[in-house]
Formats: C-alpha cells, sequence, structure tokens
C-alpha cells in the first residue's frame, strides 16, 4: 500500500484486513464509467470487498509523535469468519436473535438480515505486522486518534484485556464515547461479535478507559492535524485535516465507505445512525474537494486506503485516485 505526503505531513496506509458483503442494489451497472472507477472494489464472485485499515501519520511540527487515526479491526487468530444463515430454534445464535428482536424485525426481515449475514466474510488482524512492516513498534505509538468508535476503528486498542499501544494515548470525541458506552448498544454489538468475532465497544475500551482524552466539537489536536465533528454516521463522528503550506488531507472516517459516496449523492453502503445528516457530511466534503486541487481525501474502507480527489471540471464523475 502506498503512502502518500500531505506537503510534509507523512501518511503511511496500515493494512488490518477485509470485510467481504454482497454488493448495493444501486451499485452502478457494469460497463458504466462508475463501475470502471470501482473496479477495484470488487471481487471475482461479484461481491465487495471492503479494507479495514489504520492511517500512520507523522507531523513535522512534532518529531516526537507517532500517531495512528483509527485502529482498525482488532486482533484475531487470523481465521476466516462467515455466519451462517440459520435462524431455526435450534441453531439460531441468541445474541442474533436478541438483535431481530430488540429490532422488531419480522420474520421476512429476519431472514434478510440473516441471508446477508452469510454471504458476508471477514478476516482481519494483519495490524500490528503492518505496523512492524514500517518499522514501528508498538510501544513507538504516542497517540491513537478515533474518528468514531465502531468495533471496525477501535479494534486494536486492547489485545488479552491490556492496552496494545502501552504508551498510547487514546483521542475520541466525547459524543461517541456517551453514545457507544449506553448499555442498549451491547445488542448490537454482541451480534457483530456472533457474526464476525469482534468485541463489543465496551469491552474493547475497557482497559484503556483510563488514557482516554476526549474532545467536543472542532479541536486542533495537533499542530497540522485538525479534528472537525461530522455527525451522522455516528453522534460524535469525525474527520480529520491534514494541513501542511497549502495542502491539505483529509481522512474522512465513516463519512464515506466508498469514494462512489462522494460522486453519487444517493448511492448508500452502510446504515447511518442519521441518514439526513450523514448525507449532508458527504455532500459538505464533495464540495470542499471540488473547489480545492490541493486537498486529497483517503477513508478506512476506500480499497488499498488509497487517497483520491475530484478532477477539476469533471464534476461528479471526477473522482481520480492518486496514491
Ligand atoms: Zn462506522
Ligand atoms: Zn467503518
Amino acid at each position: 500500500m502506498s503512502s502518500m505526503n500531505i506537503g510534509d505531513i507523512s501518511v503511511q496506509p496500515v493494512y488490518d484486513g477485509y470485510l467481504t458483503f454482497p454488493v448495493e442494489a444501486d451499485y452502478p451497472a457494469e460497463g458504466s464509467p462508475d463501475y470502471e472507477a470501482h473496479r477495484d472494489s470488487l471481487q471475482s464472485d461479484g461481491r465487495r470487498r471492503m479494507t479495514l485499515g489504520s492511517f500512520l501519520i507523522r507531523l513535522p511540527q512534532c518529531p516526537d509523535r507517532i500517531i495512528l487515526v483509527d485502529a482498525g479491526n482488532g486482533p484475531s487468530s487470523g481465521q476466516l469468519f462467515r455466519p451462517g444463515a440459520c435462524d431455526c430454534p435450534e441453531h439460531a445464535h441468541p445474541d442474533i436473535k436478541a438483535y431481530h428482536d430488540a429490532h422488531h424485525m419480522d420474520g421476512a426481515a429476519r431472514q434478510r438480515h440473516l441471508d446477508w449475514l452469510s454471504q458476508t466474510e471477514s478476516r482481519y488482524g494483519n495490524l500490528l505486522d503492518s505496523l512492524a512492516a514500517r518499522g514501528v513498534r508498538p510501544e513507538q505509538v504516542t497517540d491513537v486518534v478515533l474518528s468514531h468508535l465502531h468495533f471496525d476503528h477501535i479494534g486494536w486498542v486492547s489485545q488479552n484485556g491490556a492496552p496494545a499501544f502501552p504508551n498510547a494515548t487514546i483521542r475520541a470525541a466525547q459524543k461517541d464515547i456517551d453514545h457507544f458506552l449506553q448499555p442498549q448498544q451491547m445488542i448490537d454489538d454482541r451480534m457483530y461479535q456472533a457474526a464476525w468475532g469482534v468485541l463489543p465497544t465496551a469491552e474493547r475500551l475497557a482497559p484503556v478507559m483510563d488514557r482516554i482524552e476526549s474532545w467536543d466539537g472542532d479541536v486542533t489536536l495537533f499542530p497540522g492535524l485538525d479534528a472537525v465533528a461530522t455527525p451522522g454516521h455516528t453522534p460524535g463522528h469525525s474527520i480529520f485535516v491534514l494541513s501542511s503550506g497549502e495542502k491539505r488531507g483529509m481522512l474522512l472516517g465513516d463519512v464515506v465507505h466508498c469514494p462512489l459516496q462522494l460522486t453519487d449523492p444517493d448511492f448508500s453502503v452502510m446504515a447511518d445512525i442519521d441518514q439526513q445528516l450523514a448525507n449532508r457530511q458527504r455532500e459538505r466534503v464533495y464540495r470542499e474537494m471540488v473547489g480545492d486541487p490541493n486537498l486529497a481525501v483517503a477513508a478506512s474502507h476506500f480499497p488499498g486506503l488509497r487517497f483520491g480527489r475530484i478532477l477539476e471540471g469533471a464534476g461528479r464523475s471526477g473522482w481520480t485516485f492518486v496514491s
């Protein structure tokens, strides 16, 4: 995976794994320009493969800092997680049943959800190896900055009940801490655990609660690295803006899961907690990109964790990768 420089700021992708799932009904038709631009995301069986990973940041004004933006999906023995599709009384997983009950899903909706789950696959657990390949040991990481607290962005904050980065401060928006530590969140989190083996957010964060520093709204975290509140996907979701001279880079978290969401505003991927607000955040990012040839963006689920920009004058179909 190729590195990117935003002026004097170094940004290196750190791969953790992937999640495979069926393509959405409104995915662009084969042969269309949008389809070609997103061919990298599709497997030969037609399903979409979403990268899971983080970004390693070095800021010229903070030479003693080694910063991770997001923390991947988390530790795993390397096995492939492949959920089954059966909800019959003998085989139903109690945590998946509890999720269906809590969301008042009728028989057809339960089966649709189970069918969807059964077409997903996830494999992860590579983040520390990917960091080592970049020459970074866990104890060297000074800061882990979280876009939001979904399991696939916080997975490596802890391992075996202890901090995975023993010297790191964990930084997160207070609104997401408040949201994800509510007891009812555990119902959704246990479903994800049953499907893909990921720990609930409250359990993943427990070993690092005493080393979390939270923020509210828009803040400068370090010279050249700002957090900007972009609620919608989650209540405390933030994007990160890297600035060096006239160059800017944005790490978009889950404001977009796929570049197609920037060029096709109606295309939806994963559920956002507040869909309308999330749509507005995507439109806001798109407008910033169109107006600024010095701005490149990447997100935690982009294929290859690559950066891209909107070509000047190319309009909605102008997405191009630049790293
Ligand atoms: Zn998310
Ligand atoms: Zn995500």
